[in-house]
């Protein structure tokens, strides 16, 4: 794992609490793999619940995607619309996980007021902006869907949607209130003050290099220089998954998205993009994310089909489509460029797995862990406390490596050339 490069989160986001590696050997009721949202804010339920948690990490508070994604909270999924939801999973589970969806960016902002997280926190919506006339029956569709279930929404027109978004390419958005955006890494560190706060052990450079259940039905986990036993176990490494769990590592396909920051806009420039100061990202399947940061950088971000000397293209590949879309930003030189791993499924679903008994993983939020990460740990610690796995909001799956999961990964990145395609032709 490389460290997270020159990212504009790196070098905004205030300080993490101070942690070391684990030293020692303990013993606790819940030991969590992975301090990225999913696991810090499981460490935070249970804290909350009152049950013992120890998190290891393998590198830092934030390293993974929690630290390096664009900070989107986004209360749905990529794939996976509610009715579509319904039909695939029952009306049980299907409506379970469609009401976990709807209310998961209310519990991101509410988790950030109740502990105060300086983390340029803005609920002023998510928007899904139609890139072709032909979309607009998709947005209508999700609208309805969306509202048949009590979630907040609305409809905007084209010149709506040009007044929200300070751009002209777009026929009509969808809007959801509840979204918004973060600075993701200051996020993620917040959350590791809050769990330290509340007694949460925290340890990283510790990466857990091996799992064994002992004879009293505990879990050993072995880190480099201590180990941890607990009587349960949760799994929250997302895209960062390694061999630890190697069968969970090969049912996942990992692609590198890139982010982008520009310098400040100037007055002027910076009220007339994204006047509203909401999150974006339209219906194009190589979609197009829009946010600003607080000091008014436009954050955008795109995944390369050709996955080939990257870091090169990448730059004037994104300077070309933000010209595109705001055409009146006049310097769109980058700042900031960095990258991260996505966790990618068939299906484009996430899930839950038993890894044995007492033992889970919430993975594969195929780019929209921020939310849906951040909710699964409510979720998680409900599942410590005795909630059956089967009972879950996300669907309870067998893990299932894929055939060549690491070249899939390089494939999935190529078949946006197809996308791009349908994109155009939509
Ligand atoms: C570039 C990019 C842009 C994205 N944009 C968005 C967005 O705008 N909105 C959104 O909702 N989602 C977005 N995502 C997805 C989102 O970032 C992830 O779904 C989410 O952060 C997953 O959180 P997590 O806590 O489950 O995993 P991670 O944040 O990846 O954390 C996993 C942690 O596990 C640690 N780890 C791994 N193995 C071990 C081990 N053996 N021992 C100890 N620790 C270990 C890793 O070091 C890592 O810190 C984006 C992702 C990327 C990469």
């Amino acid at each position: 794992m490389t460290a997270p490069p020159n990212s504009l989160w790196a070098a905004t986001a205030p300080p993490p609490p101070p942690t070391a590696p684990l030293q020692e050997s303990l013993r606790t009721d819940v030991v969590v793999i992975g301090a990225g949202v999913t696991g810090l804010s499981t460490a935070i339920h249970l804290a909350e619940r009152g049950i013992g948690c120890v998190v290891l990490e393998a590198e830092a508070a934030g390293f993974g995607g929690s630290g390096r994604n664009s900070g989107h909270i986004i209360p749905t999924l990529g794939a996976g619309d509610p009715d579509a939801l319904v039909a695939r999973l029952g009306a049980e589970r299907g409506e379970r996980m469609v009401a976990f969806l709807r209310d998961s960016a209310d519990l991101v902002f509410e988790l950030i007021r109740r502990y105060q997280i300086e983390c340029e926190a803005v609920q002023n919506g998510w928007a899904m902006p139609a890139h072709r006339p032909s979309r607009l029956k998709d947005i209508e569709r999700r609208y309805e869907e969306w509202t048949r279930r009590q979630a907040r929404a609305r409809l905007l027109d084209a010149a709506e949607t040009e007044a929200l978004l300070g751009t002209r390419t777009y026929h009509g958005a969808l809007m959801l209130p509840s979204g918004g955006h973060v600075n993701p890494l200051a996020l993620a560190h917040g959350l590791a003050h809050a769990a330290v706060g509340l007694g949460v052990r925290l340890y990283t450079g510790a990466p857990a290099l091996s799992l064994d259940r002992g004879a009293d039905g505990g879990w050993r986990v072995r880190t480099p220089s201590g180990e941890v036993i607990a009587d349960k176990l949760v799994v929250a490494t997302n895209a960062y998954t390694g061999a630890l769990v190697p069968k969970l590592a090969r049912s996942l396909v990992r692609i590198i998205n890139y982010q982008v920051s520009t310098h400040p806009l100037p007055a002027g420039e910076r009220e007339s993009v994204l006047p509203s100061d909401v999150s974006s990202s339209d219906t194009r399947r190589d979609l197009r994310p829009f946010r600003k940061d607080r000091a008014g950088r436009l954050v955008t971000g795109a995944t390369l089909a050709l996955p080939i000397a990257m870091d090169r293209r990448i730059r004037p590949w994104i300077e070309r489509r933000i010209g595109q879309v705001f055409p009146q930003i006049s310097d769109r030189r980058l700042e900031y460029v960095w990258n991260g791993r996505i966790a990618m499924t068939p299906n484009r679903l996430p899930r839950v797995h038993e890894i044995g008994p007492g033992a889970i993983t919430a993975i594969a939020y195929n780019g929209r862990g921020m939310a849906i990460g951040m909710a699964m740990g409510a979720a998680l610690a409900d599942w410590a406390a005795g909630t059956p796995a089967d009972q879950l909001p996300l669907p309870k799956l067998e893990i299932e490596p894929l055939p060549l999961a690491s070249a899939l990964g390089r494939w999935a990145q190529v078949a946006l050339l197809w996308y791009r395609r349908l994109d155009t032709r939509d």
